[in-house]
């Protein structure tokens, strides 16, 4: 059976645009080259509305929604920059960059990183909250890969491309507030998982320098993620 999905019409930033009714606010905003920032979402992933910088306002309400999650609707009008979202994005960074130790001269991906990108992006140059400065391990026991838990920003975007492109499960969570961090299997040295397929996913999905290719200079650690989208397209299509 043939599903209809309706078209609607809105207003992003007062421009009139046409959506399909499944669509969420983030991917009609990009479709018209509206940029809203968000470092947890991954087109070709589900959406889990984590990291809350991509908060939009919608006129006639006082609610900031994200924009990831959140479903267009006839006749919504929604404003992607004001003062208020300004100042809430930059707050969601500070507080990012003072949980870890985000030295981005002596990392690997320094010069193509998201949230050094973002930050520049959205003009932050310094943070107003103390640096928490925790140590945390780096794993480098896989054959091929790392993961400095120092660089990351609990995306979750490893963990679900290993569960829902790749099939693995691999990772998952461990612990709570500061302390949670992203594990293999049961909390094993990732080189000892007997899940992980070395497929690097989860290396070039990660928006930072927290999972990493061995042997590649700062230079090289661009990731590719462009496979995504067509991979999802491909299994929805068979
Ligand atoms: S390399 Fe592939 S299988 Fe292993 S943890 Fe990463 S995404 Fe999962
Ligand atoms: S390791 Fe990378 S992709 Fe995974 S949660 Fe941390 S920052 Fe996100």
């Amino acid at each position: 059976m043939t599903q209809t999905v309706k078209i609607i019409t809105l207003k992003i930033d007062d421009k009139d645009i046409s959506a399909r009714e499944n669509e969420t606010i983030l991917e009609v905003a990009r479709e018209n080259g509206i940029f809203i920032p968000s470092l947890c979402y991954q087109e070709g992933l589900s959406s889990v509305g984590a990291c809350r910088l991509c908060l939009v306002e919608l006129k006639g309400s006082n609610k900031m929604l994200p924009a990831c999650v959140t479903l267009v609707g006839e006749g919504m009008e929604v404003v992607t920059d004001s003062e208020r979202l300004r100042l809430h994005r930059r707050m969601v960074l500070e507080m990012i960059f003072s949980e870890r130790n985000h030295t981005c001269s002596v990392c690997v991906s320094n010069g193509h990183c998201e949230l050094q990108t973002l930050a520049q992006k959205l003009g932050i140059t310094h943070i107003h909250v103390p640096y928490l400065y925790p140590i945390f391990q780096v794993d480098t026991t896989h054959k091929r890969f790392g993961m400095d838990h120092n660089r990351c920003i609990l995306c979750t975007r490893c963990i679900r491309v290993c569960s829902e492109i790749e099939g693995a499960n691999t990772l998952g969570l461990m612990g709570r507030g500061n302390n949670t961090q992203v594990i293999a299997d049961l909390n094993q040295p990732w080189g000892e998982s007997e899940t992980c397929t070395g497929c690097g996913k989860c290396v070039n999905v990660c928006p930072t320098g927290a999972l990493f290719e061995k042997g590649k200079s700062a230079a090289e650690m661009s990731k590719r993620r462009q496979f995504l989208p067509y991979l999802t397209m491909m299994r929805e299509e068979w």
